[in-house]
């Protein structure tokens, strides 16, 4: 990837990367977000979360600069300082018809639930058995092929199984939240560890923790990205300090970021 002073804009994910997984942010990460904000600098949450818990946060961090945030996986967007929702995906009656027949007799609510979802549909085994969520996942793929729905499921590490329109992903969203900012996803820095920020990764400069999963790493080194030494929140941290250290922002970033050289480097 060439080096450019074209990164204006950032986007996150927020479990196992912005935060620890219920966890709030991190003290110092809460104050650089708050920085770039105040200099105008867009940042954007993308989880797969609802849109009103991202936009909830997003109004606890502060963030002005823009109000979008990318919900359920890149399904919807939201902008929470004018209330105005978007929904992505071309197949949106096929997750409706979906979660009819999932609940029409196929799964029992004393062993499944769904978290609230508009434009996907998440299912979780009440107690987080692996091998009821990979029945979730094989019951989704045969009501996919009976009825030609345009639906991709996938089992998550937590058990939760997501399940997308098909060419719905972060990457898609975060395109479309670019568009809206007048930049390009090129212009983007992305944060992300897990397999469903590969879309969004791929398309902005990759920035990864220590702890990201092995094919986010994979790509973060093709794409000639930073792959940081330190875990979750820190790994992002550290991130800013190599974006600053090469000078590779539009925006400015402070000069307490040199406490966040590589672990290695500090020996
Ligand atoms: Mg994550």
């Amino acid at each position: 990837m060439p080096v450019t002073l074209s990164l204006r804009a950032i986007v996150y994910d927020v479990d196992g990367t912005l935060a620890d997984h219920f966890r709030p942010p991190p003290r110092m990460l809460r104050g650089l977000v708050a920085e770039l904000d105040e200099a105008g600098v867009p940042q954007v949450l993308a989880s797969g979360k609802l849109h009103e818990y991202l936009g909830g946060m997003a109004r606890g961090l502060g963030l002005e600069a823009t109000g979008w945030v990318i919900g359920e996986n890149g399904a919807t967007l939201y902008d929470w300082s004018r209330l105005l929702f978007e929904v992505e995906g071309e197949y949106l009656n096929d997750v409706n018809m979906l979660r009819r027949l999932l609940w029409d007799g196929c799964l029992s609510e004393s062993e499944y639930y769904e978290e609230p979802k508009f434009a996907s549909v998440t299912i979780f085994p009440r107690d987080r058995d692996l091998s009821k969520s990979q029945h979730v996942l094989h019951l989704v793929q045969d009501l996919c092929r009976a009825h030609g729905l345009q639906l991709a499921p996938e089992v998550h590490p937590d058990s939760a199984v997501d399940i997308l329109q098909i060419g719905v992903n972060k990457g898609r969203a975060v395109q479309a939240v670019a568009s809206k900012l007048g930049l390009s996803a090129e212009n983007l820095v992305a944060f992300g560890e897990g397999v469903n920020d590969v879309s969004m990764l791929e398309l902005c400069y990759p920035v990864a923790p220590a702890d990201a999963h092995q094919t986010i790493q994979d790509l973060v080194r093709r794409k000639g990205g930073y792959l940081a030494s330190r875990p979750g929140p820190a790994g992002v941290l550290e991130g800013f300090w190599f974006l600053r250290s090469q000078g590779l922002t539009g925006f400015d970033l402070p000069a307490w970021l040199e406490q966040y050289r590589p672990e290695d480097e500090c020996s």
